[in-house]
């Protein structure tokens, strides 16, 4: 079993399955410095395109691949579903669901980064979240920059910008107090979706700041797709060896 992996979703996953006794290898795009690595094997880096993939699946012929990367990880899942397609591999996206508004949220919803850099032109402080590959699209943005990622971003920060190395989860308390230290006026994130990241929203809330979202890109056509964890365990358990 292949699990395209990233997210905490994708460890839980892994570690199920390792749980039931299914032989899985966890791929990691090598992003990030010191990953938290899955349970069971581990392989680093790209695979070369959706060809690449193609080839390394005719290689390897695991039972099916489960797509568990981040929401706005499209390249990798377009690559996945043309190189499933190719080889005839069962493939399944596990795609955790986006977050919803509840009452006391000031959220508003943009299309891009871009979009978001010009919706934070007019406030002071601005907490950028959305991790340091997108940090680039916030360059010209007047206000101070509060820029928090796991590594150090490869692109220049804003003019006077703040860089926080953190990894999540982070506690609401924790998040409160941050914002409240930077003097925080607004907060800006991509709509991920699930809990390990979700503190900074509920911390939102509480303090009354406003919330810039970017809306996450389409899933491909015709891919299976579940929610869960579970759910992609109950997948993938339910499939027999597949002939070679
Ligand atoms: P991406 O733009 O969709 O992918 C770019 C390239 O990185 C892919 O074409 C592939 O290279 C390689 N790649 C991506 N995920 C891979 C994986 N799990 N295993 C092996 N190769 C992988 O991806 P991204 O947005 O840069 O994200 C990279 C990784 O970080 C993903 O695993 C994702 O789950 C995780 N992540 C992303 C975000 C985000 O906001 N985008 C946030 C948190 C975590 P080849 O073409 O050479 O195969």
């Amino acid at each position: 079993m292949l699990v395209l992996g990233g997210t905490g979703e994708a460890r839980r996953l892994a570690a199920a399955l390792v749980a039931e006794g299914v032989d899985v290898l966890s791929s990691l795009a090598g992003r990030v410095a010191e990953p938290v690595l899955p349970a069971g094997d581990v392989r680093i880096g790209g695979f070369g395109g959706a060809q690449g993939l193609a080839d390394w699946l005719d290689e390897h012929r695991p039972r099916a691949v489960v797509d568990g990367t981040h929401p706005f990880a499209v390249q990798i899942t377009g690559n996945a579903v043309r190189a499933a397609q190719a080889t005839g591999t069962p493939l399944l996206r596990l795609h955790r669901p986006g977050w919803t508004p509840r009452p006391g949220d000031t959220w508003r919803f943009v299309d891009t980064l871009t979009d978001a850099a010009h919706a934070v032109a007019a406030f002071g402080t601005v907490f950028i979240t959305t991790g340091r590959q997108g940090v680039a699209a916030f360059a010209g943005v007047p206000g101070h920059c509060l820029v928090r990622s796991v590594d150090p971003p490869d692109t220049p920060l804003p003019p006077g910008a703040t860089l926080l190395l953190a990894r999540g989860p982070f506690s609401v308390a924790d998040e409160v107090a941050l914002m409240r230290e930077h003097g925080v006026d607004v907060v800006v994130t991509k709509d991920s979706g699930g809990s390990l990241t979700e503190a900074k929203l509920t911390a939102a809330r509480e303090l009354g700041l406003p919330v810039l979202l970017v809306r996450r890109p389409p899933l491909p056509d015709g891919i299976s797709t579940v929610a869960t964890v579970e759910e992609a365990l109950a997948w993938v358990t339910s499939r027999s060896a597949r002939p070679r």
